[in-house]
C-alpha cells in the first residue's frame, strides 16, 4: 500500500492530516454514526445495505447525511482505489460536526464525514480453527427504548466496557444480555446458537445490532434448508447449545466453543458453523459493488 490516503469532508488527505477539529460532537457527544464495510478480491461486500444501514441510523438520530446513497458508493469505492486495495476494511464515520460546547446539534453547521481505508488485523487464523472463549459480562446492551441497538450510533461505551470485562477476566470477546436477561449480542458480534441443525439469532428488538453479516448467515442458512429463527433466548440455551458462533464484519464468521467456563458440544468448531462459514466466505467476493467496475461514476 502506497501512502495513506483518507476522505475528509470532500477530499483525500494524508492520514497525518486528517484531523477533526475537538468542538465536533462526534468527538464531544458521540454524536453521529459510523459504518464498518469490508472489500474482498475487489468486491466491497454489501455495500448497498451497509449505506441503507448508515442512512437509517442518519433518519433515526436525524442527521442529514450531505451526499447521495450513490455519491457514498462512489466516494467508498475511490477511497478504496486510492489506497490501492482490493482487500481491506473501511470505516466509515458522519457526526454531527463541529459546533458550540452546548449539546444542541443545531449549533454544528454540517456534518463531518469521513472515509478511512486499510488492510484489516482479525482474530489469528487458530482461533477460526479453535473457536473462542467466551464469557457473560455484567455490562447490559442499551436498552431499546433509551438509545435503540439498532442504530449505530458513535456512542459506543457499552461495547468498550464489554471489551475491558472481557480482557480482564483473559478472553477476547464476550456475551452482553439485554436488560432482561436475555441474550444480547457480543461486543461487536451477533450471536447464533445451533441446537439439534436448527439455528437461533436474538431478533434486533432484544438488543443487537441488525448486522449485515448475520443477515446473509440467516439467507444462506434458509437456503440451505437449515432451520433458522430469530428468536428470544437466555444463557441456558447458549450453554446446552450443540454450536455458538458470532458474526460480524470484522470477525466475519468465528466458533465460540466455550462460554462461561461450559465446552459448548464437543469443544469443536460444529460442522453446521463450518459449512455456513465456508459459503460466506463465497458469497464475500460475488454478492456486493465491485471496485475496479467501469461503469461506476467514481470521477
Ligand atoms: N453488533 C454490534 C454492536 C456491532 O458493532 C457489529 C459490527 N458492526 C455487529 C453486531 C455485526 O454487524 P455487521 O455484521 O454488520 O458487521
Amino acid at each position: 500500500m502506497s501512502e495513506q490516503l483518507i476522505f475528509l469532508n470532500g477530499e483525500f488527505v494524508k492520514k497525518e492530516d486528517a484531523v477533526v477539529s475537538v468542538y465536533d460532537h462526534g468527538f464531544l457527544y458521540g454524536d453521529g454514526i459510523f459504518e464498518g464495510i469490508r472489500a474482498y478480491s475487489g468486491n466491497v461486500f454489501r455495500l448497498d445495505e451497509h449505506l441503507t444501514r448508515l442512512y437509517d441510523s442518519a433518519k433515526s438520530i436525524m442527521l442529514t447525511i450531505p451526499y447521495s446513497k450513490e455519491e457514498m458508493t462512489n466516494i467508498v469505492v475511490k477511497t478504496l482505489r486510492q489506497n490501492e486495495l482490493n482487500d481491506g476494511y473501511v470505516r466509515l464515520v458522519v457526526s454531527r460536526g463541529v459546533g458550540d460546547l452546548g449539546l444542541s446539534p443545531y449549533t454544528c453547521e454540517k456534518p463531518t464525514v469521513l472515509v478511512i481505508a486499510e488492510p484489516l488485523r482479525i482474530y489469528p487464523k487458530e482461533l477460526y480453527e479453535t473457536g473462542l472463549e467466551i464469557i457473560t459480562v455484567a455490562t447490559r446492551r442499551n436498552r431499546s427504548d433509551a438509545l435503540s441497538p439498532m442504530v449505530k450510533t458513535l456512542n459506543y461505551l457499552n461495547n468498550v466496557l464489554v471489551k475491558i470485562e472481557a480482557s480482564l477476566a483473559g478472553v477476547s470477546e464476550a456475551l452482553m444480555l439485554n436488560d432482561q436477561g436475555y441474550v444480547a449480542e457480543g461486543s461487536a458480534d451477533n450471536i447464533f446458537i445451533v441446537k439439534d441443525g436448527k439455528l437461533k439469532t436474538p431478533p434486533g428488538y432484544v438488543g443487537a445490532l441488525v448486522g449485515i453479516t448475520r443477515n446473509a448467515i440467516m439467507e444462506l442458512a434458509q437456503a440451505k434448508g437449515y432451520e433458522m429463527v430469530e428468536g428470544v433466548f437466555t444463557r441456558h440455551e447458549v450453554y446446552t447449545a450443540d454450536e455458538v458462533f458470532l458474526t460480524g464484519t470484522a470477525a466475519e464468521v468465528i466458533p465460540v466453543t466455550k462460554v462461561d467456563g461450559r465446552v459448548v458440544g464437543d469443544g469443536n468448531p460444529g460442522p453446521v458453523t463450518s459449512d455456513l462459514s465456508e459459503s460466506f466466505r463465497e458469497l464475500t467476493v460475488t454478492d456486493g459493488v465491485k471496485i475496479h467496475d467501469e461503469s461506476l461514476n467514481v470521477g
